[in-house]
């Protein structure tokens, strides 16, 4: 839960206010329509794995990918990480990996 907190006190500290809005508005649709489907505690258990082993953008004080507020090097747009805290949405199928996404060749495939 500290987690949540930080995410949305890093949104609205490193975004301007329309920006943070919107990123809190879609985090917590997306919150409200996991709620209402469950996850798979094996997939769950093998992106956990992935981001706590493997991944430099995991942040283990948080359990968030990257830190909430920290933004990609030389950039005010793009934030480093999705900022979510991973145990709450890694075994949702549609969750998808921030570095996976980004191109690289770290993080979870599935
Ligand atoms: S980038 Fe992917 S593997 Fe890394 S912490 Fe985020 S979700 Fe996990």
């Amino acid at each position: 839960m500290v987690s949540i907190w930080a995410a949305i006190r890093g949104a609205f500290t490193a975004l301007p206010l329309r920006e943070a809005i919107g990123h809190i508005a879609g985090g917590a649709w997306g919150l409200t329509k996991a709620l209402w489907s469950s996850p798979d505690k094996e997939l769950g258990a093998e992106r956990m794995n992935t981001c706590r082993t493997e991944c430099p953008f995991f942040n283990k004080e948080y359990e968030t990918c990257g830190t909430p507020g920290k933004m990609e090097p030389d950039s005010t747009v793009h934030q480093e990480g999705c900022w979510c805290y991973l145990p709450l949405v890694v075994g949702y199928k549609k969750k998808t990996c921030y570095a996976r996404n980004r191109g690289l060749s770290i993080g979870w495939k599935r």
